[in-house]
C-alpha cells in the first residue's frame, strides 16, 4: 500500500526536475543546457544581443565592425589576468594588451576614448555574461 502511493511521486517529481520555465518568456525549457541557463536559445540571443547593443554605443559602425572583425578571426586571445586580452593589430604585425577600458595600441594611448580593441573586450565580455 505505501509502495504504491510512493511510487507516482517519484515520477512526478522526476519529470518536474527535468523540466524548466524561462525566466524570460516562461517558455517550456527541455534541452539541459537551456535549463542550466535558465533562458530558451531564442531569448539567450536576445538578451545577449540587447547587452552587445549597450556596449557598441558610442563607438562607431566602423569600430564596431573592426571588432567584430577581430574576434570573428580570433585575434583576440585571453591573457591569464582576468578581462584582459591580447589582441592582434588589424596588419597582424603586433600585439596590444586590451582591457575594456584600456589598450595600448597607438590608437588607444592616443586618444582619451577606448579603441576597437577594448571595445571587441566588451563585446567578448557582454557575450559571456549574458
Ligand atoms: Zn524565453
Ligand atoms: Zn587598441
Amino acid at each position: 500500500m505505501t509502495a504504491k502511493l510512493i511510487w507516482p511521486t517519484v515520477v512526478v517529481m522526476s519529470t518536474t526536475g527535468n523540466t524548466s520555465h524561462c525566466l524570460r518568456c516562461g517558455r517550456t525549457l527541455r534541452s539541459s543546457a537551456s535549463i542550466t541557463r535558465g533562458y530558451g536559445a531564442w531569448c539567450r540571443a536576445k538578451i545577449r544581443a540587447a547587452a552587445i547593443a549597450e556596449v557598441v554605443k558610442g563607438f562607431t559602425i566602423q569600430q564596431a565592425e573592426k571588432a567584430r572583425d577581430l574576434i570573428a578571426d580570433a585575434g583576440l586571445v585571453p591573457t591569464s589576468r582576468p578581462g584582459v586580452f591580447r589582441a592582434v593589430s588589424s596588419k597582424g604585425d603586433a600585439t596590444y594588451l586590451a582591457h575594456s577600458a584600456t589598450c595600448n595600441c597607438p590608437a588607444g594611448l592616443r586618444s582619451r576614448t577606448a579603441c576597437y580593441h577594448s571595445l571587441a573586450v566588451r563585446i567578448v565580455m557582454a557575450s559571456v555574461t549574458a
